[in-house]
């Protein structure tokens, strides 16, 4: 036997399990399976949610998009990214126009847009169904000493593995085996909107929205629209709020006419255009907390056991990052297990201190962007953002 040929049955005798079946745990046993070695993956919502968990991403060229070539996967999302998507238009709530991106044809731009369950679809369609297990909520991990950690799920089930990988999200039950760091609430709660077919029901609100996403923003607060590829348009209202007062405002999200119109009452002096994201929203309403980890997280390296995505480094949605950072880390992790073979100490200990660099670097932008979002001339700032990161993108074009 060769020994690159001994090596991948040492990886194969490997037990690694994945918990949960995001963007990241999926892009991570994906990478792996192609490079065959096994993995399983606890999730513990009883089918596929990703589809009914938030809207369009934008995934990144220099990120996401390097995981999906790394899963074998990048055609098949260029078949189904949609790169009109990249439209952008800002506004300020008298309805000024500060920016208004159109995404060129048909060129291929480096942020293209696909729903988060479109994305994940075509992940589990390309894994091997039995490397999921649904229904699997894991309550504890619990190291053993050798490296090696017991698993223990709320349905009684139990398993003992090589090596542990926290992808489950942002209030992750693996994270306690290496931080006591948990995610805080960032000051910001969303309420998510949904408008159906809004090309066919509201001409007038896809006009001003565009093919891609839209962000009003004025005194501390933003509404922000997302056309779907279903055809609908996600919109989410955010301002700065107290962390209770999605409890304590007295707008019921179950009574969708009245909570509109008490919505409504928070944008009174924006524009009617912009009011209209509010008033055209069908009956699903859903209120978010905004959370993050602090910027530049880290922790003390453990044997078997690693985070990836939300779980490691969560964000706040305002730079787009989350989900590519996730498929990043997915990649780096599968990458360093293939190299290091049965090591996975070793795998580990080439991963974490790469994926610190590049997350910090996500996370302060987010973390920035945040602060910039519910600041003052929230519009004019922003956009003088992106007129400088173009200068320095011509000016690097240049050199
Ligand atoms: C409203 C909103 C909008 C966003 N917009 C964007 C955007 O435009 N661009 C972007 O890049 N990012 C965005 N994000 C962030 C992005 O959604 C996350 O960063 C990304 O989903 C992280 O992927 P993940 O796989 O690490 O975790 P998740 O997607 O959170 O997946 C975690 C999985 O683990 C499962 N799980 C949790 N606990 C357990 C357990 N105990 N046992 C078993 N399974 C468990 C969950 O059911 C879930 O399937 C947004 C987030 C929100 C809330």
């Amino acid at each position: 036997m060769t020994a690159s040929a001994q090596q991948t049955q040492a990886q194969r005798k490997q037990r690694i399990a994945i918990i949960g079946g995001g963007p990241g745990g999926l892009t991570l046993a994906m990478i792996l399976q192609k490079n065959g070695i096994e993995a399983v993956i606890y999730e513990r919502e009883l089918h596929d949610t990703n589809r009914e968990r938030g809207g369009s991403l934008d995934i990144h060229e220099e990120s996401g998009q390097v995981a999906l070539k790394e899963a074998g996967l990048y055609e098949r999302f260029q078949s189904l990214a949609r790169y009109e998507g990249e439209d952008f238009r800002l506004f300020d709530k008298t309805g000024k126009l500060y920016m208004d991106e159109a995404a060129e044809g048909d060129a291929h731009g480096a942020r293209p847009e696909i729903d988060r369950g479109v994305l994940c679809g075509m992940l589990l369609e390309a894994l091997n169904p039995n490397v999921i297990r649904y229904g699997y909520k894991l309550t504890e991990a619990v190291p053993l000493g050798n490296g090696q950690h017991e698993l223990r799920f709320e349905n009684g089930f139990t398993d003992i593995v090589d090596l542990v990988v926290g992808a489950d999200g942002a209030f992750s039950h693996v994270r306690p085996l290496l931080t006591d760091v948990n995610a805080a609430y960032a000051g910001i709660t969303m309420i998510e909107l949904n408008i159906p077919d809004v090309a066919n029901a509201h001409p007038d609100l896809m006009a001003l929205n565009a093919r891609g996403k839209m962000f009003a923003l004025s005194d501390e607060k933003a509404i922000m629209g997302q056309l779907n590829g279903n055809g609908s348009l996600k919109v989410y209202l955010c301002f700065k709020a107290e962390r209770d007062w999605l409890d304590t405002c007295g707008i019921d999200l179950n009574s969708p006419e009245v909570a509109k119109q008490q919505l409504l009452s928070l944008f009174e002096d924006w524009d009617p255009s912009l009011q209209k994201y509010i008033r055209y929203a069908s009956d699903k309403l859903v209120g978010r907390r905004v959370y993050m980890l602090p910027v530049g997280h880290q922790w003390e390296r453990r044997s078997g056991v690693t985070l990836i995505g939300d779980a490691a480094h969560l964000m706040s949605p305002f730079a787009g990052e989350g989900v590519n950072m996730a498929m990043q880390d997915a990649a780096e992790l599968a990458l360093a297990i293939i190299r290091h073979g049965s090591d996975l100490d070793q795998a580990i200990a080439q991963y974490e201190p790469s994926m610190y660099r590049y997350s910090s670097e996500s996370a302060r932008q987010s973390r920035d962007n945040l602060e910039l979002i519910f600041g003052a001339n929230a519009a004019q700032r922003l956009k003088e953002q992106f007129d400088q990161i173009y200068q320095e993108f011509a000016q690097q074009s240049n050199v």
